[in-house]
C-alpha cells in the first residue's frame, strides 16, 4: 500500500567525530529543527522490521529533533491485516513513552488512520480512548478501491477522465476533513501514485473543482495538510502534493502544515524534508506545525531553514 523503499546507508556519526558534540550542543539548545511527522514502526504490518530504537539512532545521526510515529489504523476493508490491532494500541503508546525516557529526540505517539465513510463513530471511540499526540487522516481507499494498489488503481481510472476520478477522490477527502477526526491529512494527491504505469499523467489542470471545496473545508475546520516526500521515492517525480496544490491551499487559508517522509524503515527517515519545507515556503507558507496532546504549535519556517542551513555548514 505505501511506498516501502529499501534502506539506504544510514549515516553513522561515531562518538569520535568532533562535530557530533557540536551538533548535540546545538540541538540541546533547540537550534536545529528538522522534524518528521509521518513514520511507521513495527505495528504497521508493512513496516514489520522497523524498530523505534533504529529511528532514534537515525534521527540522532541526521539532526532530526522530532519523530511522530503514525502507525496504520485500518478498521475495515481488505487491508486490515496491515493495521495495528486495537488491543495493541496501549502497548504501542507505552513503547513510545518508554523510548522517550532514553532520548532527547521528541517522540510523538500518533496514527495514520484510514477514513471510511460510516466508520466515524468507531474511529472517534478509538481516538478518544487513547493518549495520542497527533492523528493523520488518509484516504487510500475510494468507494472500495485501493488506489495504493497498482492493480486496483488502473480500474479506478478506467473509462473516465482523470478529473472525474480526482473529483471522486476529493469528495471522500472532504468528508474526512469534515469528520473532525484528524489533525492533518496525509499525502493529499496520493491518487496519482500509479498513473504513470498505464500511460496516464496528471497536471494541475486535471485536479478538478471538488478539491477547492475540500481546501475551503480544511481552512474552516483548522485541519492541516501534509507534504509527504514518499511521492519522490515512488517515482512520481514530485512529493505529495504537487506545488500548485500547496499554492492553492495557502490561498484557501489553510494554516496548518506538516512534513513527513512516510518511512517504513529507518533508512528513509527525514527523506528530502528540508526540500519539502522549502516548497512550503515557495508556496508562501511562513509557519509549520508541531503537535503534542493533539494541540498544535506553529513554528517559523524561516527559522527552521536558517537553522538547518547553519547545521549543514557545520557538516552535521
Ligand atoms: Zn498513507
Ligand atoms: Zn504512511
Amino acid at each position: 500500500m505505501e511506498d516501502n523503499s529499501t534502506t539506504t546507508n544510514r549515516e553513522n556519526l561515531g562518538e569520535r567525530n568532533p562535530l557530533l558534540t557540536l551538533a548535540e550542543h546545538i540541538r540541546g539548545k533547540g537550534a536545529a529543527r528538522v522534524i518528521d511527522y509521518h513514520v511507521h514502526e513495527r505495528h504497521s504490518r508493512d513496516a514489520a522490521m522497523a524498530k523505534i530504537s533504529e529511528y532514534i539512532a537515525a534521527a540522532e545521526g541526521r539532526g532530526i529533533t522530532e519523530i511522530a510515529f503514525t502507525t496504520h489504523l485500518i478498521t475495515i476493508g481488505p487491508d486490515v491485516d496491515l493495521s495495528i490491532r486495537e488491543e495493541e494500541i496501549p502497548e504501542y503508546i507505552r513503547e513510545i513513552r518508554m523510548a522517550q525516557d532514553g532520548t532527547r529526540i521528541k517522540l510523538l505517539a500518533g496514527l495514520e488512520v484510514d477514513y471510511f465513510p460510516g466508520e466515524e463513530r468507531h474511529l472517534e471511540a478509538i481516538l478518544r480512548g487513547n493518549d495520542f499526540d497527533f492523528i493523520l487522516g488518509s484516504t487510500h481507499y475510494i468507494n472500495g478501491v485501493d488506489i495504493g494498489s497498482q492493480s486496483q488503481a488502473e480500474g479506478y481510472f478506467a473509462n473516465r477522465s482523470i478529473t472525474e476520478a480526482a473529483d471522486e477522490y476529493y469528495k471522500v477527502w472532504k468528508r474526512a476533513i469534515e469528520s473532525g477526526l484528524f489533525d492533518v491529512m496525509a499525502h493529499p494527491d496520493y491518487w496519482r501514485k500509479y498513473l504513470r504505469f498505464y500511460g496516464r499523467s496528471a497536471s494541475w489542470g486535471d485536479y478538478g473543482s471538488v478539491l477547492f471545496d475540500a481546501l475551503d473545508a480544511m481552512a474552516d475546520n483548522g485541519v492541516g495538510l501534509e507534504v509527504n516526500t514518499a511521492g519522490k521515492r515512488a517515482g512520481t517525480g514530485n512529493y505529495y502534493p504537487i506545488q500548485e496544490f500547496l499554492v492553492a491551499a495557502h490561498e484557501a487559508g489553510v494554516k496548518v502544515v506538516t512534513v513527513g517522509s512516510d518511512s517504513h524503515t529507518a533508512g528513509t527517515l527525514g527523506y528530502h524534508l528540508e526540500d519539502a519545507i522549502r516548497q512550503l515556503r515557495e508556496a508562501s507558507f511562513t509557519h509549520m506545525s508541531t503537535f503534542k496532546d493533539r494541540k498544535n504549535t506553529r513554528i517559523s519556517i524561516g527559522d527552521m531553514l536558517e537553522r538547518t542551513r547553519t547545521r549543514a555548514k557545520l557538516g552535521v
